[in-house]
């Protein structure tokens, strides 16, 4: 099925750095058919009276008309909250520069040209019952199924029990939603005319689609746009379980965030009156519901999985200038499952067998409801929800979860199994990670998120070309000797779709504001350049970081106070920052802390540099519940040792230290950042090739050896599991050879003391370290 090729050259037509988006006039085509769906709305939504159960029916009425004028059609910012301190840039206001990611995000940019937009509306137009034009559907998830044409039952059509066929098919619509985000933004990041083309003929041919449907007259609203019947809905509202059902919300989430996106990104007006008309068919159908029906309906497992629903409303409602945008909000509201808002807003962790991905996008739409409506509850909810996963959830590359579930807080080592991992959770929770961070910069969020976008996310990209799947993986598992789930590139399922997504987005979290325009963040260090429309800066971001530790920011054009906060990872060891060539802060003189965001306040001229020194320590990360399975990292760069032994590796690495603590000795880095440990090599997880790999190692520390000289002693271990080296190298970075000297007569002489250690073996012990080929600096790379 698949055809490979290599990637191509970057497009002519691509834009030029410090081009902004075009202003977008609507085509006369787009005009016509958004004036007939106004007055088509209007007509229909007063010919079916009554159709809604009971709600207003004013919701249904008012499709509004196309008023904003050619000028402006092309706004595509959404207003921020006041709570949120530091804002976004638009995608078209950062493009990436080489580095790790470029492959990633060159392969999917090739797939957005040359996927047919025919193929991914197929499931739309058959539910239609349009013409299809010859294409097939996708696959995968996003198949017709075994009785598309029986599926088309409105509310009232639908017994509970009719859909014998199972829920094969029942989720078609979700990848096309995905496919129209990766389009739009596709397009933010190249300014591909093309890809442009391409949207403007997904969201027309949704618009027929949405057309075809409102004119059966059989569903509730003329807003209805799905892949399938409205009865999926009515029946998750009398507690359909999956099965019957699949995700109708899930689904629908999808399509309305392709439609912002398309909006936001591109201008469409008709995509984004398309995602009004579900925004009023939402709140019709939800709104008709009690609160105990709601619920129970959003606690019921996978079927009344309502993905970023609340999410994409309160997105809606921030972009819509409709009057009544207010019942955006409101419906993002109605998806609340309170008993879980409740338990985290009181930091009560109640995740232990939930599903992971059903919950995480919900707390991105928590948060903005807090941000909007001052509702603590959300905001605290939302907080403590990320602690809940951040760091006792936390597999070394990002990801959450086992066989997509949740297991018992503070549980790392003892959750690990053969399905660990959903792609969708970590894309999600980088959602969460940056949400936070907007309202409370805490550096934590960003350390989260340069984690798991470089290891998780990159590495969830197949280093594979392909026109025809997004070659991303399913589960990103984290036992011995796993391998990723690449599939067949996951066509057309959730992981597919939001695999689609993340590579045309890189450049979304590299750079922030402060509100006021006064700051600018430097949260990732990617090559990229950012022009600061509003500032009048173009700032370039350059070097090979993370496989080099030297970064620059260069001032390319503007001039200015500006306040530079410089994002010192936690696990920086050393962290140096020179302006034009003058050192301003480091960690060694102690101006710089491991853990915050540096300032660097000053008025910039153009031409000004500034350049980081970022230490890129070897070091092994040891799980929250089992100190001795642990995860090698070379700076931000979680290590994989290549394997396909089914046990856990057993690998001692003290006598690999250097006096900084760092592991040096017989340590090999390549320019591609794959490691070698004595023999055993390790690979980046964002290497993108299929490769069996062991994600954690084992360590075991049987002997006292220094640098390569064997003491012939033991290493003893405390009752609480602590052993001799634990506690020597637990001080380090050590000075020079004396301060290790003096840590070593001085611990060895405790353990003595306590009877853990022989006065003989400490002998040996002190000739050893006495005898060790220490040397200043320790190599690191
Ligand atoms: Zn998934």
């Amino acid at each position: 099925m698949e055809q490979h090729h290599h990637p191509s050259a970057p497009s002519s037509e691509t834009r030029p750095p410090g081009a902004a988006l075009a202003q977008r006039p609507f085509s006369r085509r787009t005009v016509l058919r958004a004036g007939a769906l106004a007055t088509a709305a209007v007509g229909l939504a007063g010919a079916v009276p009554g159709a809604f159960g009971g709600a207003r029916p004013a919701a249904a009425a008012a499709l509004p008309r196309l008023s904003r004028d050619a000028a402006t059609a092309a706004e595509h910012v959404p207003a921020y909250p006041a709570s949120w301190t530091v804002r976004p840039f638009n995608l078209t206001e950062v493009s990436l520069g080489e580095s790790v990611f470029t492959r990633a995000q060159q392969q999917m940019v090739d797939l957005a040209r040359a996927y047919p937009v025919d193929r991914v509306l197929v499931v739309f137009r058959r539910n239609a019952n349009l013409d299809v034009r010859g294409a097939s559907a996708p696959g995968g998830w996003e198949e017709l199924g075994p009785a598309p044409d029986e599926q088309r039952w409105g509310p009232a059509e639908y017994v509970r029990g009719q859909n014998t066929r199972g829920a094969g098919g029942l989720l078609r619509g979700h990848y096309g939603g995905h496919f129209l985000s990766m389009l739009a933004m596709a397009y933010a990041t190249t300014g591909d005319q093309a890809i442009l083309d391409k949207v403007d003929d997904f969201v027309d041919g949704l618009e027929e689609c949405r057309a075809a449907l409102a004119a059966t007259g059989k569903y509730s609203h003329p807003g209805f746009l799905a892949a399938y019947g409205e009865w999926q809905f009515s029946a998750l509202e009398a507690y359909a379980p999956y099965g019957e059902i699949w995700a109708p919300w899930y689904t629908c989430h999808k399509i309305l965030a392709g439609l912002i996106d398309a909006y936001r990104y591109t201008g469409s007006a008709l995509a984004l009156q398309l995602a009004e008309g579900l925004g009023r068919w939402t709140h019709a159908r939800l709104s008709a519901c009690t609160p105990e029906q709601l619920e129970r309906m959003w606690g019921i497992y996978i079927g009344g999985e309502a993905g970023g629903m609340n999410d994409a409303l309160v997105d809606l409602y921030t972009l819509s200038a409709a009057a009544d945008r207010d019942d955006f909000l409101a419906a993002a509201a109605l998806f609340d499952l309170r008993s879980l808002v409740t338990a985290c807003a009181q930091d009560r962790d109640t995740l232990n067998g939930k599903h992971a991905n059903m919950h995480i996008p919900t707390f991105v739409g928590y948060a903005k409801l807090g941000a909007w409506t001052g509702d603590a509850t959300y905001t605290a909810a939302t907080r403590n929800f990320f602690g809940m996963i951040v760091p006792g959830r936390m597999y070394a590359h990002g990801g959450t979860g086992e066989g997509e579930m949740w297991g018992p807080a503070n549980t790392v080592a003892g959750d690990i199994g053969p399905r660990n991992a959903e792609s969708c959770a970590a894309y999600n929770m980088l959602k969460v990670a940056r949400t936070l961070f907007f309202e409370q910069q805490d550096p934590a969020y960003m350390d989260y998120y340069e984690r798991t976008v470089l290891n998780h996310i990159l590495g969830g990209k197949r280093d594979q070309a392909s026109t025809t799947s997004p070659q991303n993986l399913y589960m990103f598992p984290v036992g011995p000797g796993a391998r990723k789930e690449y599939g067949n590139g996951n066509i057309g399922t959730c992981c597919g779709g939001t695999g689609l997504e993340s590579p045309v987005k890189y450049q979304d979290s590299i750079w922030f504001r402060s509100a006021d325009d006064s700051a600018l963040w430097v949260n990732l260090y990617v090559p990229s350049e950012l022009r600061w429309t509003s500032r009048g800066l173009r700032i370039v971001q350059e070097g090979d970081y993370p496989n080099d530790e030297t970064v620059t920011l260069r001032i390319a054009e503007g001039a200015g106070e500006l306040d530079l906060r410089l994002r010192v990872p936690a696990w920086a060891t050393s962290f140096v920052v020179a302006v034009n060539g003058a050192t301003v802060a480091s960690t060694a003189a102690g101006t710089a802390t491991p853990g915050t965001y540096l300032s660097v306040d000053r008025t910039w001229a153009a031409g000004d540099q500034v350049t980081i020194t970022l230490a890129l320590p070897l070091r092994a990360e040891p799980t929250i519940d089992r100190p001795d399975i642990q995860s090698l990292q070379r700076g931000p760069v979680v290590l994989s040792a290549l394997s396909s032994s089914t046990k856990y590796l057993q690998v001692s690495l003290y006598d690999r230290m250097g006096l900084d603590g760092s592991l040096s000795r017989g340590v090999d880095v390549d320019e591609q950042g794959y490691v070698t440990i004595g023999t055993q090599r390790f690979e980046p997880a964002f290497s993108g090739q299929d490769v069996a790999y062991h994600m954690y190692v084992q360590r075991s520390e049987k002997r006292i050896t220094f640098a390569g000289v064997d003491s012939g002693a033991a290493n003893p271990t405390r009752p609480d599991g602590t052993s001799f080296l634990d506690e020597v190298w637990s001080a380090a970075p050590f000075a020079d050879r004396q301060e290790l000297l003096e840590r070593v007569q001085t611990t060895s002489a405790a353990w003595v003391a306590e009877r853990l250690m022989s006065a003989r073996d400490r002998q040996k012990v002190l000739v050893a370290v006495a005898r060790a080929p220490f040397t200043r600096p320790a190599v690191t790379r």
